[in-house]
């Protein structure tokens, strides 16, 4: 069993935790200037690493709160516990950070607002076309 130390209440047993899956999923800003299938690659699309993965947990039977946690899926080893909307800071889990596939996929521009910011000039741009005509 895994002792986790909740930044909020320290370590407990893995028992009062649920696990919320991958962790760094941004939901995209502008979902309707990308595809279906990129879409669908932010919706289901999850990775499955053999070694460190960045995953949210819950500490569903004691503060409630959500964090972030990174973890070595072969040994179970805690590497780091950081809070939500923050990056890891260690050395190992801020290269897995860096290196996953979905830094680079299409749904994780749309979630960044400089992105957004871009589209959403362009939305507006052809919407006034449309008023044009
Ligand atoms: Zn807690």
């Amino acid at each position: 069993m895994l002792i986790i130390d909740c930044p909020h209440c320290g370590p407990r047993e893995e028992a009062e935790f649920a696990c919320g899956g991958e962790a760094h999923i941004a939901r995209p800003l502008a979902e309707n200037n990308i595809t279906d299938a990129e879409f669908a690659d932010y919706l289901f699309l999850r990775d499955n690493p053999k070694g460190l993965f960045l995953e949210r947990w819950r500490h569903t039977a004691g503060c409630r709160r959500w964090f972030n946690v990174a973890r070595d899926t072969v040994t179970h080893e805690i590497v780091e516990i950081y809070p939500m909307g923050a990056l890891p800071k260690s050395k190992p889990a801020a290269s897995a950070f860096k290196k996953s596939w979905r830094r680079q996929s299409p749904a994780e521009k749309a979630a960044s607002p400089k992105t957004t910011s871009a589209k959403t000039g362009s939305a507006k741009a052809s919407a006034s076309k449309g008023r044009i005509r």
